[in-house]
């Protein structure tokens, strides 16, 4: 039966909890609402210098550059390849999603031949195998190792302080290049402490903007690697964006209310405080986790310490295709989940749970998602991922002597 207001018109407002875009915080919307202005003016460094060293802070990074390009996270893949390596270089990735895949598509295409490390989807990079292949290359032909931090497709996020620890362990001398875009933000991330050479993300995750801008933040030993590096680049040229970025300018006209935007942002996630906005998304990911264990289903992660605290991916039964589940919490209950992609086609849907969120707004959406499970065929008992959510989070709230008399 269609919703009694089923019409042209959706009231209240659509459910996003696919992962990333994520919700715009309204202030932040607010803040972008700008008239264009000169970006050569004399003033325009004071609204830019501080996003520079801002986002320093957001990566961790005591002395990297942060380059802020107008694209979107794959634009920030592209720049981090192509400003460091030149063609034929050979790069050690592991793949085990979706991301993973085209980032190692992105490197062949730009003419680095990337040895691939295999891992099954629902695991993460694995230290140990990362080691092994460094230690065998006895001539250090590879020059970086490629890691998503988190992968979007799967819901793993992998130990980037253990691949660190697995190339000192080996010797190796290779530099290391990190995917943060579903993690950055949202998840802690250190680039200077985990020895981090290349560190990519988008807008459009942690930072709770629009899709719009690729960030890479780079060590001292990548840009040095740049001055020699000979792969093809023109629009994504760490130098050219050096030196107009020195003065707070940019090679060419920068996305004007994405900037501003930002600026909001970071003021968000400064204001919450970081460490607390990772607990905070680490709270919510426990709530999710609990919901898909009363619903009697399970993760695409196939261990606990793969989990992710931005995105869960969650299989579906045999026989029941995932598709259908996020088609009719779409088109049934105006939400929007996140669909399995390649290998995982119709096998799951995620549920995204990062950015400008609280507890009410992820319990809103487990219950669309077990209205569209139920709808979709799937049994679950309605109400049980919702309730032992709230059990989760109302427990973390309560004092002992509630949770005593409770
Ligand atoms: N890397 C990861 C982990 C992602 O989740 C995404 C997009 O979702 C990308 C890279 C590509 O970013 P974009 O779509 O902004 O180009």
């Amino acid at each position: 039966m269609a919703a009694p207001w089923a019409g042209s018109r959706r009231p209240g407002r659509n459910f996003l909890f696919v992962p990333g875009p994520t919700n715009v915080p309204d202030r932040v919307q607010r803040a972008m609402v700008v008239p264009m202005e000169d970006h050569r003016s004399s003033s325009f460094p004071e609204l830019t210098l501080p996003l520079f060293e801002d986002l320093k802070k957001v990566f961790k990074s005591r002395d990297g550059q942060v380059f802020i390009f107008p694209s979107s996270g794959t634009g920030a893949w592209e720049a981090a390849l192509t400003n460091t390596l030149s063609p034929g270089d050979r790069v050690l990735a592991s793949r085990f999603g979706q991301f993973s895949t085209l980032w190692i598509d992105l490197a062949q295409r730009v003419g680095l031949d990337v040895e691939i490390q295999d891992e099954e989807w629902g695991r993460g990079a694995d230290p140990d195998r990362i080691e092994e292949a460094l230690r065998a290359d006895r001539d250090h032909r590879i020059k970086a190792v490629l890691v998503v931090h988190n992968e979007t497709a799967t819901g793993v996020t992998s130990d980037v302080g253990a691949v660190r620890r697995a190339i000192d362990a080996a010797g190796h001398p290779a530099m290391l290049y990190v995917d943060g875009v579903s993690s950055i933000g949202s998840i802690d991330f250190r680039a200077s402490e985990w020895g981090v050479d290349c560190a990519i993300t988008g807008s459009q995750k942690g930072l709770m903007l629009p899709a719009g801008l690729g960030i890479v933040c780079v060590s001292p030993r990548a840009l040095a690697a740049a001055k020699t590096a000979e792969c093809r680049r023109c629009y994504f040229d760490f130098a050219d964006q050096a030196k107009a970025n020195a003065t707070g300018y940019f090679p060419y006209t920068p996305a004007l209310p994405l900037l501003y935007g930002l600026r909001e942002s970071m003021r968000c996630l400064f204001e919450e405080g970081l460490e607390q906005v990772f607990a905070r998304h680490r709270f919510l990911a426990d709530g999710t986790r609990a919901a898909v264990k009363a619903w009697g289903l399970t993760l695409c992660a196939q261990d606990p310490k793969w989990n992710s605290d931005t995105v869960s991916a969650i299989m579906v039964p045999e026989g029941i295709n995932g598709a259908e589940v996020i088609d009719i919490a779409y088109r049934r209950y105006n939400m929007a989940l996140g669909a399995g992609l390649s290998k995982v086609a119709g096998k799951l849907f995620r549920i995204g749970h990062l950015g400008d969120l609280n507890e009410l707004m992820l319990l809103g959406a487990l219950a669309g998602a077990e209205m569209a499970m139920c709808d979709a065929g799937i049994q679950i008992q309605p109400g049980s991922g919702v309730g032992a959510a709230q059990t989760h989070f109302r427990g973390a709230t309560q004092t002992a002597e509630q949770r005593a008399a409770a």
